[in-house]
């Protein structure tokens, strides 16, 4: 696994910019008090110093810090799959399969029938191709 880690002046500049959110809540909230507003205004101002404090804390330990918090994780297939992939890379997993087709041996030996649907599948399939179930 391979990480994406931000860079410290990036981190800097974030961390100097979520501590003014900070102060900008702090204001926010104090003159909401001060002018009567209803107390979801004060509460959103609180949110919003909470939001400011964490997010100023965790990029000024990405400036300053020696092991940086990944950004991004690059993962290989056979490190962790990618679970959408059942899905959405069928598409793709059919038509690498039509270029080795001609390496099949002979007729019947290897065959295989979805046994929900009876269609046939070839037997490196994981997933029918015609119903798209699981196959055992
Ligand atoms: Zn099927």
């Amino acid at each position: 696994m391979k990480s994406i880690k931000p860079g410290r002046g990036p981190s800097m500049m974030n961390a100097i910019g979520s501590a003014a959110a900070a102060i900008f809540g702090v204001i926010w909230t104090l003159s909401a008090i001060s002018m009567g507003a209803p107390i979801f205004f004060a509460l959103f101002g609180v949110v919003f110093v909470l939001m400011g404090i964490g997010q100023a804390i965790y990029n000024y330990k990405n400036a300053t810090g020696e092991n940086r918090f990944s950004e991004y994780d690059i993962t290989s297939s056979s490190e962790e799959s990618d679970p959408l992939n059942d899905y959405f890379g069928r598409s793709r997993q059919d038509s690498s399969h039509i270029s080795q087709s001609n390496e099949t041996p002979a007729d019947g030996e290897g065959k295989r029938f979805c046994p929900y649907c009876g269609s046939e599948v070839e037997p490196q399939y994981l997933y029918c191709s015609k119903c798209g179930k699981k196959l055992p």
